[in-house]
C-alpha cells in the first residue's frame, strides 16, 4: 500500500464532521474556553497484542486529537511487570502507526515512577493514604460486600510520621511481597467498593522492563493512570465504560494530589521537559466495540496462542490487529467500521458482516482485479495452434479509469475453476456443461467438446472450440450467453499457494460459558484450508501486503510473511458476497 493509504485526512471536506456525545463535549469545551486545546492519549497495557476493540479506541484518542488540532500521546500503562513484555510495547506501536496514527509523545508510567512516589508521600503527609499490613486476604474480608459496608483496617489510624517511616522502607525494598500495601483513605462505608480504600502500592520485588530493579513497589492502575493523565495535561480522559465506576476514584487521586497546586512536584515535570498544565482531566467512558463469532480479551487471545489452537499472534484468523493485517484488513477498512460503528454509552454486539462489509466496501473501491484459478482444471482450446500466444489487455479496475491497464497471456492451454464445469448441471447452472458454451472473461466464447478422464472415471481435462467470432473486437464479442468464467493461461500462470480463510468460530458467542463449554468448543475446523492455484503474472508480481480482488473469488492479500514472486502466497481476506450465515443455517 502506499503512505497515501494509511494517513488519516483530518478535514477531509467529503467527510461529514463526526457527532458523538464525546466530540460535543469536545466542541463544548473548545468553544467555552474550558480548554484551550485538546490532549488525548491511549494508554494500552504492553502485555498483549492489540485486538479489533482497541482500534474504536485508538481511532477514537488519535481521531479526536487530529480533527480538532490536540494532541494524542501513546502511553503505556506498565504498572504491572511480571505481565508486561518489550515484543507487545513493539508490536503495539507498529499496530497504531499501522492504523495511520502517530503520537504527539511516546510516555511510559513507567517514566513516571518518581512522581508517582512523590505523589504519594504527599497523600500520605495529607492524611489521605496509610500503609496497611493485612493480608490480601483480610482486605478482602474488611472489604464488605455491596450489600454491606466494609470496616475499618485496624492500620487505618497509624501516624504519618509511622506511615512516611513504612512507605519508605516499602520503597527501600526492606518486606516481602504482599506483605503490606499503602491504600487511600476514602471511606469503607462507600456504596462504590473502588473508594473502599483502595490500594494505592503494592510490594512487587520483580524487574521491570523499563526500570529495571529500581522499584520494589509498584502503584496500582487506578493512581497511575489518573495521575499519569494529570502529569501530560490530558484534557479528556476517554476509556471504556467498565471504568465508569473509577470515575469518583480518578476524580479523588488527580484533587487529592493536586499536581499544579504542588510547586515541587511541577518543578521536577518542568525540569523534565513535561507540560506544566493544570488542566484537569476528565474521564469519560464509551461503550466497548463487541464483535460476534469473536473473543476479544488479551487473555483469550493469548490462550489461542499459548495453547498452539492458532499459528501465532498474527495468524490471519485471529482478532488482532497483527492478524487482521496479515489477512488482508486494511487501515481504512477498520476506520470505517468504526465510523460505521460509532460512538455512544449503548453496550452492543455487532454483526461479524459489518466488519467484512467495511473491507469489502474499501477493497471494491481500491484493489486492483487480477484472475486467478483456485481449483484448476485444464481445458484445451483445439482450434489454437499448439504455440498460440497472444497478449490481451484488461482494465485494473471496472470503475477506476485511473488503474490503468494490465497485460494478461492468452494461449492455447488454460486453467479454469473445477467448479466452473458440471457433466450434469443443477437447476439454474449458467456456467460450462459438455456440449455447451461459455464466455472466458475478455477472450471469447468456447464450446466443450470433449471431456478427458482418468481411468478412475475423475474428469483431467476438457477440450474445446474457441468460437473465432467471439474474439474481442470481431463482430460476434457480444453474442448473447449465458455464463462468464475466468481463467489463466497455463503456459503462463504461476503456481500459487492460496490460503482460504474462514471465521475461527462457528458460533455467535464463542466465549458464553453459561452451556459449560468454552471458546475452545467452538473453534471452526475449516478455518483455513491451503490449495495450491494458478494466478496471472501480474498478481505473481505483487508486493508482500497488497491486495486484489481475485474475479469471481474474493478479496485476497498477498502474504505479509510469505509471498515472493517465485513463490506466491495469498490470503483469502474475504469472499465477494456474504455467503456466510446462508451456508450455516441452511437458509
Ligand atoms: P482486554 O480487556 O481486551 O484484555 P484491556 O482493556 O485490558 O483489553 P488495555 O491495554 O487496558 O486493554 O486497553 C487500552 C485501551 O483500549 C483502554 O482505554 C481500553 O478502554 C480500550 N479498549 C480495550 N478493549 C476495547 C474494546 N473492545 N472496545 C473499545 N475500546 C477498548
Ligand atoms: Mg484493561
Amino acid at each position: 500500500m502506499s503512505s497515501a493509504d494509511s494517513t488519516v485526512p483530518s478535514t477531509d471536506p467529503a467527510t461529514p464532521a463526526r457527532q458523538d456525545f464525546i466530540r460535543q463535549i469536545v466542541r463544548e469545551d473548545l468553544a467555552s474556553g474550558k480548554h484551550a486545546s485538546v490532549r488525548t492519549r491511549f494508554p494500552p497495557e504492553p502485555n498483549g497484542y492489540l485486538h479489533i476493540g482497541h482500534a474504536k479506541a485508538i481511532c477514537l484518542d488519535f481521531g479526536i486529537a487530529s480533527e480538532f488540532d490536540g494532541r494524542c500521546n501513546l502511553r503505556f500503562d506498565d504498572t504491572n511487570p511480571e505481565k508486561e513484555d518489550l515484543e507487545f510495547v513493539r508490536a503495539i506501536e507498529d499496530d497504531v502507526r499501522w492504523l495511520g496514527f502517530e503520537w504527539a509523545e511516546l510516555r511510559h508510567a513507567s517514566d513516571y515512577f518518581d512522581v508517582y512516589y512523590r505523589a504519594a508521600e504527599k497523600l500520605i503527609e495529607q492524611g489521605d493514604a496509610f500503609v496497611c499490613d493485612l493480608t490480601a486476604e483480610q482486605v478482602r474480608e474488611y472489604r464488605g460486600t455491596l450489600v454491606e459496608p466494609g470496616r475499618n483496617s485496624p492500620f487505618r489510624d497509624r501516624s504519618v510520621e509511622e506511615n512516611l517511616d513504612l512507605f519508605r522502607r516499602m520503597r527501600a525494598g526492606e518486606f516481602a511481597d504482599g506483605t503490606r500495601t499503602l491504600r487511600a483513605k476514602i471511606d469503607m462505608t462507600s456504596g462504590n467498593m473502588n473508594l473502599r480504600d483502595p490500594a494505592l502500592y503494592r510490594i512487587k520485588q520483580v524487574t521491570h522492563q523499563n526500570t529495571g530493579d529500581a522499584w520494589p513497589i509498584y502503584p496500582m492502575y487506578d493512581f497511575a493512570h489518573a495521575l499519569g493523565d494529570s502529569i501530560e495535561g490530558i484534557t479528556h480522559s476517554l476509556c471504556t465504560l467498565e471504568f465508569e465506576d473509577h470515575r469518583p476514584l480518578y476524580d479523588w487521586v488527580v484533587d487529592r494530589v493536586d499536581l499544579a497546586g504542588t510547586p515541587d512536584l511541577l518543578d521536577s515535570l518542568t525540569a523534565r521537559g513535561l507540560p506544566n498544565v493544570a488542566a484537569k482531566p476528565r474521564q469519560i467512558e464509551f461503550s466497548r466495540l463487541n464483535i460476534n463469532y469473536t473473543v476479544m480479551s488479551k487473555r483469550k487471545l493469548t490462550q489461542l496462542v499459548t495453547e498452539g489452537l492458532v499459528d501465532g499472534w498474527d495468524d490471519p484468523r485471529m482478532y488482532t490487529l497483527q492478524g487482521l493485517r496479515r489477512r488482508g484488513y486494511t487501515p481504512a477498512s477498520l476506520r470505517l467500521l468504526v465510523d460505521r460503528v460509532g460512538i455512544s454509552k449503548q453496550n452492543s454486539v455487532i454483526d461479524f458482516s459489518v466488519l467484512e462489509g467495511a473491507l469489502r466496501d474499501d477493497l471494491d473501491a481500491r484493489a486492483p482485479r487480477r484472475m486467478a484459478v483456485v481449483n484448476p482444471l485444464k481445458l484445451v482450446l483445439t482450434n489454437l495452434a499448439d504455440g498460440h500466444a497472444e497478449t490481451l489487455r484488461f482494465p485494473n479496475h471496472p470503475k477506476d479509469e485511473a488503474q490503468g491497464v494490465r497485460e494478461v497471456p492468452f494461449s492455447r492451454q488454460l486453467w479454469i475453476e473445477h467448479d466452473d464445469f458440471a457433466e450434469v448441471p443443477p437447476k439454474g447452472w449458467k456456467r460450462l456443461i459438455p456440449g455447451g458454451e461459455v464466455r472466458l472473461r475478455g477472450a471469447g466464447i468456447v464450446r466443450c467438446d470433449e471431456v478427458i478422464k482418468d481411468d478412475s472415471g475423475a474428469i483431467v481435462e476438457l477440450r474445446g472450440t474457441l468460437d473465432p467470432e467471439s474474439r474481442p473486437g470481431m463482430d460476434g464479442a457480444n453474442r448473447k450467453i449465458k455464463g462468464t468464467i475466468h481463467w489463466v493461461s497455463a503456459a503462463h500462470a504461476v503456481e500459487a499457494e492460496v490460503r482460504l480463510f474462514d471465521r475461527l468460530f462457528v458460533v455467535e458467542k464463542p466465549d458464553d460459558e453459561s452451556t459449560g463449554k468454552t471458546y475452545r468448543d467452538h473453534l471452526n475446523p475449516e478455518s483455513k484450508r491451503s490449495v495450491t492455484g494458478y494466478v496471472e503474472p501480474a498478481a505473481a508480481l505483487a508486493a508482500p501486503e497488497q491486495s486484489f480482488q481475485f474475479e469471481r473469488l474474493g478479496y485476497f492479500v498477498a502474504d505479509r510473511v510469505d509471498h515472493t514472486a517465485a513463490r506466491p502466497v495469498f490470503n483469502r481476506s474475504v469472499t465477494l458476497r456474504d455467503t456466510w450465515t446462508a451456508d450455516r443455517t441452511g437458509g
